[in-house]
């Protein structure tokens, strides 16, 4: 699959709008897992789609369960407590949250009923650690096999049928390192707690806790409620089994929720606030509490049900001393909040970074130093110093999506109590996929831009210069909009032949381009609601466009409709006067040539692909008058800008012409 290998963002000036979360990753894994397990059909709502829950949801098919969609809604056939296949290799990328707790379950599950499976992940995955959770096993007769390095997967869980788990003494783990052992034991042992009480002792000060409230609050809904003493000792009754609630709702993702809280305490002045829709007050999930510390450093957040509401509050926000053990992944957005804070803020007993995606401490301190800020770190805290000058930034992210969508907050830096004119470029901004795969459509949405600062890469040049091509294939290498100009042209000539209006008539076809009613979705195009895809292409609307392209009135009516495709993070667009006239301050401009004889065997080549005839020596001669008329109309004609680059691309492929204006724009980009 294509990846953006990097996303420029511009310089970022505002904030305002509302912005619906995606449902919670810890929610979502641990009710897929839950549903896995018990017996009947759970109908999951709201299921966050992402990386971590696609592995899970493969996980849950290759071990038998039902797995189908219906409309949104998952529909998971449990295995009630019983396994259905007894040998299977499951790959769980990057997701902890299904290696922990599906490494204990089928450890339970194949010491008493038998079976053999191979757990792995992506190498990042064998470096974090899961050995605390394969010595709490361990004891209770379980057979796991380290298959590389010991204390990490990959890992071979077998037992053999009729097995016995010893759960006399309580199970002792670790709850220092990480609370997803504790939570993976407590979602696995209600499978062995038909006759007898099972109790489990944590070892060592708890981390995380509030991540063990969700689990609780899970296991509950699916009929198991588990006795606690504090945070030590836990105790599934005897008796315990698991039942489907039926219907499930996963809330918004409360750590994604940070990033917006953040963007409404940093971005949104003059009245208008960030509305983030999901989560609210009542959230089950730990990481809500990120409120009460964006709060302290400042923000404005109004709260209810399922909705928060975030103004600028104190500016700069005020530094803070925090200790972040309750947040560990939310305070991650805390440390590039104190970019725009008015001193030095602390983060402290967040060990647990460095034991996540990436080591987050020494990632982030890295990153933030790029900007310009002064960071110290220790084993479990880190110290960030605002910049005195911010630097553009070539952010790495570590395969790590919070580090990815923490990082593109240093966008605002223009409105930072020491301003920049920073440019953020994020490195693999797909990687936000493990929980948020529309992160950044969803942050364009509501950040402001000035226009100016929205980088424009024009490409002009005559009819089947392979301009659309080259500009669609762009626009998807560095995550820009495209705006295809051409089809404005041609869906203005259909809407006023479709009126009665003859496209000699300037005035009728110019009132008909004010009122187009166009609608660009992925590669269809809807005219008035019709998609229109097909006929737009064609050789024939081709020179009705032509036709109606000459007369200033028209070009005029469509100017803003052009202009209002420039948005954040970037454009390309194609077309006849993008550098000329449309956008003549874009960054950088294109004018493809190719001759007459080429670009009439490209027309030809494609008309035969799609079924239809054609003749070469026709194509060209349609060509040559529609090159004429543009470049000879007294209105914008075709012709290169001044500070145009030339691209001959009549011997080039697609993917070197690609490649060439990339190289271009490379060499005009501050990196
Ligand atoms: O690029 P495409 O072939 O879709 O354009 C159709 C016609 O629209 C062109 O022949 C040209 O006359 C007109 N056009 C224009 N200015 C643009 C884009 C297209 O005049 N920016």
């Amino acid at each position: 699959m294509f990846r953006i290998p990097f996303l420029d963002i511009p310089p970022l000036h505002g904030a305002s709008g509302r912005v619906v979360l995606p449902g919670s990753k810890s929610i979502s894994n641990r009710v897929l897992l839950l549903a896995g397990l018990c017996a009947g059909e759970t109908r999951v709502h709201d299921l966050l789609d992402s990386d971590d829950t696609a592995v899970m949801l493969q996980a849950l098919r290759t071990l038998g369960c039902g797995v189908r969609q219906d409309g949104r809604v998952w529909c998971i056939q449990g295995l009630g407590g019983t396994l259905a296949v007894h040998e299977a290799a499951l790959f769980l990328g990057n997701a902890g949250t299904a290696m922990r707790p599906l490494a204990a379950a089928l450890a339970v599950l194949s010491t008493q009923q038998g079976g053999r499976f191979d757990l792995s992940g992506v190498p990042r995955m064998h470096e974090r650690p899961i050995g605390d959770l394969v010595d709490a096993l361990r004891p209770l007769g379980c057979q796991i096999e380290d298959l590389g390095q010991p204390g990490y997967p990959p890992l071979r869980i077998s037992g053999m049928p009729g097995g016995q788990l010893q759960l006399d003494a309580p199970i002792r783990v670790r709850g220092d390192v990480s609370s997803q052992f504790l939570t993976a034991l407590l979602l696995a042992l209600p499978l062995a707690a038909a006759q007898r009480d099972v109790t489990i002792d944590v070892v060592g000060e708890l981390i995380s806790k509030p991540y063990i409230d969700i689990t609780l609050n899970l296991l509950a809904r699916f009929g198991v409620v588990v006795q606690r003493r504090g945070y030590e000792q836990f105790v599934i009754p005897r008796g315990s089994r698991y039942g489907t609630p039926g219907d499930i709702h996963v809330e918004g993702d409360a750590s994604s929720a940070s990033y917006f809280i953040a963007l409404g305490a940093i971005a949104a002045q003059g009245g208008a606030p960030v509305h983030v829709q999901g989560v609210g007050s009542d959230s089950i999930q730990g990481d809500i509490r990120f409120i009460d510390a964006a709060r302290a450093m400042g923000a404005d957040i109004r709260s209810g049900p399922n909705w928060l509401e975030v103004h600028r509050g104190q500016w700069p926000l005020r530094a803070i001393t925090l200790d972040a053990n309750a947040i560990p992944d939310a305070a991650m957005t805390l440390a590039v909040m104190a970019l725009y804070a008015d001193g030095p803020t602390r983060i402290t007993h967040i060990a647990s970074w460095r034991v996540k995606e990436t080591d987050r401490i020494a990632a982030m301190a890295c990153e933030l130093r790029k900007l310009g800020a002064t960071v110290t770190e220790g084993a479990d805290f880190i110290e960030v110093t605002p910049p005195q000058r911010w630097h553009h930034a070539s952010i790495h992210t570590y395969d790590d999506h919070r580090m990815a969508m923490c990082l593109s907050l240093a966008a605002f830096n223009p409105i930072a109590p020491q301003p920049g004119q920073a440019t953020v470029r994020i490195q693999d901004p797909a990687c936000v996929g493990k929980t948020f795969p529309d992160y950044f459509e969803t942050l364009f949405d509501v950040a402001g831009a000035d226009t100016a600062e929205v980088p424009v890469i024009a490409v002009d040049g005559p009819s089947a210069s392979g301009k659309g091509t080259l500009a669609s294939e762009l626009a998807k290498a560095l995550g820009y909009h495209l705006l295809d100009s051409g089809a404005l042209y041609r869906a203005a000539a259909l809407a006023a032949q479709a009126d009665g209006v003859s496209l000699d008539d300037g005035a009728g076809v110019a009132r008909v381009s004010r009122l187009l009613d166009l609608r660009f979705d992925g590669d269809k195009v809807f005219l008035r609601g019709q998609d229109v895809s097909d006929t737009l292409r064609n050789e024939v609307t081709g020179r009705m466009a032509s036709q109606v392209s000459v007369h200033p009135a028209v070009r005029e009516a469509l100017h803003g409709l052009q202009l209002s495709f420039r948005r954040v993070p970037g454009l390309v667009a194609d077309g006849r006067d993008m550098g000329t006239v449309v956008f003549p301050d874009a960054a950088l401009k294109v004018f493809l040539v190719a001759s007459a004889e080429q670009r009439a065997q490209r027309r030809h080549k494609q008309l035969i692909s799609k079924g239809f005839s054609a003749s070469i020596s026709a194509l060209r001669a349609d060509l040559e008058a529609r090159d004429e008329r543009d470049k000879n109309r007294a209105s914008a004609p075709l012709k290169p800008a001044e500070d145009a680059l030339l691209l001959d691309n009549s011997n080039l492929g697609i993917d070197e012409s690609v490649q060439q204006v990339l190289q271009w724009w490379a060499q005009r980009r501050p990196f």
